[in-house]
């Protein structure tokens, strides 16, 4: 595949793993903490602690508000909501690379790891919000289902369609649209069982990409075919039962690799 293709892409990539444990004290030792009715969160930017429109105090209540909005449009839009405290550490970007850059062969912009950790910013940019939006997917599932290793094409297209919608982004991008047909005519789409894997670590950043963009494509093609309902009556199907394919069965009356089929026959006809 031609690697030009991939330039423009730019997704948010982050997604799930097994849990990591939460280091209380960051390379200053001074990680802020501040709760509301929902997180629990953690931060060690360096943000002049003492005053001003983007004092650390300012940021982390901007930060908590977003969570709060995430986690209502969270039951809205998927039907979840996580009873425990959800805890959020948003790291100085340079030790989120020393701590965690081995984790991925990409760069992450966060994961969820038992908690939520994030690559921090000094400012609420629209990329924190995606990501605070896409980690909460994963926390939430893992609060439903602490036991259960979710296909990560599920885990990580609802997370990447619950954090674009979260910008208004309600649809896959025309551009995105072209690449996955190209990739559809030649063949070299992803089946859903090779993106079946608990997590989509182990892929380099060019495949991580197409893995993403067609998770997020997937889930996106179920919300236009068969509307928004259907895919909420289906994530709580799922954090109820952790059975996905009884629950797709049940849901949309046609079996996984009936639906593959119909989305893989889509891209190539150019009616998606
Ligand atoms: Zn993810």
């Amino acid at each position: 595949m031609n690697l030009r293709r991939w330039i423009g892409i730019g997704l948010v990539l982050c997604f799930a793993l097994p849990t990591v444990a939460h280091a209380g004290r960051g390379a200053d030792g001074e990680y802020e903490e501040r709760r509301s009715s929902h997180f629990v969160l953690y931060q060690d930017v360096d943000i002049d602690r003492t005053s001003g429109f983007y004092g650390s105090r300012r940021f982390e209540q901007q930060v908590l508000e977003v969570l709060e909005g995430a986690y209502r449009q969270l039951d809205a839009a998927i039907g979840l909501r996580p009873r425990d405290a959800i805890v959020v550490t948003i790291h100085d970007p340079e030790i989120f690379a020393e701590r965690f850059t081995g984790l991925f062969r990409f760069p992450a912009a966060g994961f969820y790891g038992g908690t939520i950790h994030v690559r921090g910013s000094t400012q609420v940019t629209d990329a924190l919000v995606r990501v605070l939006h896409h980690e909460l997917v994963h926390a939430a599932f893992d609060q439903a289902l602490p036991r259960v290793a979710l296909p990560a094409w599920f885990n990580e297209g609802v997370a990447e369609w619950f954090e674009a919608r979260a910008l208004g982004l309600h649809h896959i991008s025309p551009q995105h649209k072209r690449v996955l047909r190209e990739v559809a005519a030649e063949g070299q789409l992803f089946s859903l069982a090779q993106l079946s894997t608990r997590a989509l670590g182990h892929l380099g950043p060019r495949e991580a990409g197409l893995a993403y963009l067609q998770s997020r494509a997937f889930v996106d093609f179920l919300v236009r075919e068969r509307g928004d309902k259907r895919l909420r009556d289906l994530c709580r199907r799922v954090a109820r039962t952790g059975d996905l394919v009884d629950a797709i069965e049940r849901i949309y009356r046609r079996d996984l690799a009936r639906l593959e089929a119909d989305f893989v026959d889509a891209l190539r006809r150019g009616s998606y």
